[in-house]
């Protein structure tokens, strides 16, 4: 029941009273305008003063609700249905005929404009008035309506089917009225929600940063949002809609997009696929992309809705990952093939060196001799650059200026570059200093000035450039290998051939060339790789196919001291008395090792490994000066056998040797005592020069 009433005025004007209220007064005043002269002019005729001084008021009234827009609505609704209730007042009582009709306009009018509950109290209203001018004898005369001078009966059936009538018709308008406007408010009411839904879904599409957009059958775009926008440079969502891929993208791209729109449309979605596309530079990127069909409420297929993440930074990152897990695992099989190499290595170059001092060795075994001991030695530089690759190479970094190194090897780079290559140093004044081994260092401008010859084989340039740099979180996000922080950054650029990115994946794999049998080995990058990475730095490539190519390194900036230049080189002395305790499992190694110390005037005592040398040792308590042992041995270690013997000999002195050297294992597995190490593999004279260094160590 509530519902009838709800639209009252008298509750809360509606948009629906104003516009009613607007068009009756409309009507009214141009019906009252038209009917004005004719009704004014047939009661002049007839006499009626009255009913014309009536008319004006009444046409006036009317008029002046029309204009008066600023007065309240309820009020002028109001006064409006009076106005009309006098007019009809005053046409029963002078007019006469069928005047009863304005009552009825009387009680639909409040009903329209008031509300159901105005309209009743109308209709009851015009029912007492008929009863009332009846009764009272003031209704004109020959009206359709009897005076009380009728018989009684006839009167009031006249009167309570009037309103009978008028209550019904009343309420029928009441009722339609209600309903309409409970139809209308529930659509409205819909139409709101649904306007407020699509506004949340449009801000949530353009707030998200994956690219959204909806194509129809044919492939034309739809709806794209803002990131959609942005990835094809557009501004409004109009320039995109009705485009089709191929307006927007290169013909093969375009080409195998429009395959898989296919594909979606014939109702197989396609999802999360990953694939190359470009981004809106025009440099390649990657996106993940799924596509599903859109469809109407029947479930047939009107078009696709695609979501389209770009990866790219993803990819790169797992290609990065990629190649340090390879790198990683090639360089542990490298340092394991070149640990068992320098055993074997040690052996060979170490007897061939034996036999060529010994005197009466006939030319031709001489030359043998020679031969085996040069490739030996051969031997040794390819294990030594293996294990630099698996960053497996004892460093012995020192703080050192960049640019004197850059100096000091720059005349011998000419020579081996050629004169068709023009070098070219740029380097920073106030180079800060960095730790890394000068030697290798060396090892590395060697290997990359070769690499540049070799790619310059008609002549260029070849420029090496130091500089102080600042890498950021960007860079360092970008390279994973690097640290953020002040750096110092050697590069080498040449004009030279160039790579093409096959080449460029790979470069840094041992044994990895594109020159021919016996031009390259492989190595060189390889071991540069394991250096720069071992020293804390990173190296990063930049090339393109004819166009040259750049090596650029970065070393952490230490900004120490750089350390006083070494002295004068004195021939160091390499005999010595003292009694030394070795200790290696290898036999052959052992043997040679013996073999070279007795030789220079040590008094060598020898144990298989850590456990017969610590009982070595309790048996000649004191007695001995140092011990030389190998890092890596079955029972006990080298550095185990290190540290229980300096915890109960604390003035003893180590050194190791090994031909797999892991930092950690020789630096962190001793507490107590100085290091000290020998690579494998090594001469007889280079471990006799060794034992008198560490002996005569404070
Ligand atoms: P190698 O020089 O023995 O081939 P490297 O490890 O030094 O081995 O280099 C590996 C490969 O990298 C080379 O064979 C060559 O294809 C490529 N390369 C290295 N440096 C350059 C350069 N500056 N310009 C062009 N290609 C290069
Ligand atoms: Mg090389």
């Amino acid at each position: 029941m509530k519902w009838l009433f709800a639209q009252d005025l008298a509750d809360a004007p509606t948009q629906w009273h104003q516009k009613l209220l607007a068009l009756t007064l409309r009507v009214g005043v141009v019906l009252g305008a038209i009917v004005y002269v004719p009704s004014v002019l047939a009661a002049w005729r007839a006499g009626l003063l009255g009913l014309v001084a009536l008319d004006t008021i009444v046409l006036g009234a009317v008029m002046a609700l029309y204009l008066g827009k600023q007065w309240p609505i309820r009020v002028r609704a109001t006064a409006f249905c009076l106005i009309v209730y006098v007019l009809s007042v005053g046409l029963l009582m002078t007019a006469g005929s069928i005047s009863q009709i304005y009552l009825f306009g009387f009680s639909i009018l409040a009903t329209l404009l008031l509300g159901l509950r105005a309209g009743l109290y109308a209709s009851g209203l015009s029912a007492l008035t008929l009863l009332f001018l009846g009764a009272a004898g003031l209704a004109a005369e020959g009206m359709a309506h009897p005076n009380i001078a009728e018989p009684l009966l006839g009167w009031t059936v006249i009167s309570l089917n009037f309103a009978l009538v008028n209550f019904l018709l009343t309420l029928a308008v009441g009722l339609v009225i209600s309903a309409l406007n409970h139809a209308l408010e529930r659509e409205v009411g819909a139409r709101q929600t649904l306007e407020r839904e699509r506004a949340f879904l449009r801000t949530l599409i353009d707030a998200i940063p994956d690219l959204i957009y909806t194509k129809d059958l044919s492939g034309r775009y739809v709806i794209g949002n803002q990131a959609t926008l942005t990835r094809f440079k557009l501004e409004v969502e109009s320039q995109l809609a009705g485009k089709t891929v191929f307006d927007m993208l290169p013909p093969e791209l375009a080409t195998a997009i429009n395959a898989q729109d296919l594909e979606v449309v014939a109702g197989r979605p396609i999802l999360n696929h990953e694939g190359l596309s470009v981004d809106a530079e025009g440099k390649p990127a990657w996106y993940q992309t799924i596509k599903v069909p859109l469809r109407d409420t029947q479930g047939e297929i009107t078009g696709i809705v695609c979501v389209g993440r770009d990866i790219t930074e993803r990819k790169n990152l797992e290609a990065l990952l990629r190649q340090s897990q390879k790198m990683e695992a090639v360089g542990r099989l490298a340092g394991g093939v070149a640990h068992d190499f320098n055993n074997m290595l040690t052996v060979i170059s170490g007897y061939s060196e034996q036999l060529l001092e010994s005197p009466g060795l006939d030319a031709r075994t001489r030359n043998a001799v020679l031969s085996i001991s040069q490739a030996s030695d051969r031997a040794a530089t390819l294990t030594r650059q293996l294990l630099g690759f698996s960053r497996q190479t004892i460093l012995q970094p020192q703080v050192t200026d960049l640019n004197a190194v850059v100096t000091q090897t720059s005349s011998m780079l000419r020579r081996l570059i050629g004169e068709d290559i023009a070098l070219k140093t740029v380097m920073a004044p106030d180079i800060a200093t960095v730790m890394v081994d000068p030697g290798q260092l060396d090892q590395v401008l060697l290997n990359l000035a070769v690499n540049a010859r070799d790619a310059m084989p008609t002549g260029g340039r070849l420029t090496i450039e130091t500089a102080n740099v600042q890498l950021g979180d960007d860079y360092v996000a970008a390279h994973l290998d690097c640290k953020p922080g002040p750096h110092v950054m050697l590069a080498i650029t040449d004009s030279g051939v160039g790579m093409t990115p096959e080449v460029l994946g790979r470069i840094f794999e041992p044994f990895f060339t594109t020159k021919t049998v016996g031009a390259g080995t492989g190595l060189g990058l390889a071991m540069v790789f394991g250096i720069v990475q071992q020293s804390g730095g990173c190296i990063h490539v930049y090339s393109e196919p004819a166009h040259g190519t750049t090596f650029k390194i970065y070393f952490p900036a230490v900004g120490r001291k750089l350390a006083p230049p070494r002295g004068a080189e004195t021939p160091a002395p390499v005999r010595g008395t003292e009694t030394v305790l070795l200790v290696e499992d290898e036999e052959g190694v052992r043997a040679l090792a013996l073999a070279s110390l007795t030789r220079h005037g040590y008094h060598v005592m020898a144990a298989v490994d850590g456990h017969d040398a610590l009982q070595t040792l309790q048996a000649h308590d004191g007695s001995i000066q140092l011990i030389v042992t190998d890092v890596v041995m079955p029972r006990m270690s080298g550095p185990a056998l290190a540290q229980a013997a300096l915890t109960r000999w604390p003035k003893l002195k180590v050194l190791f040797m090994s031909g797999y050297t892991d930092d950690a294992v020789v630096r962190h597995g001793l507490l107590q005592g100085e290091v000290s190490f020998i690579q494998k593999p090594f001469t007889p004279a280079g471990l006799a020069l060794k034992v008198r260094q560490v002996l005569d160590q404070v």
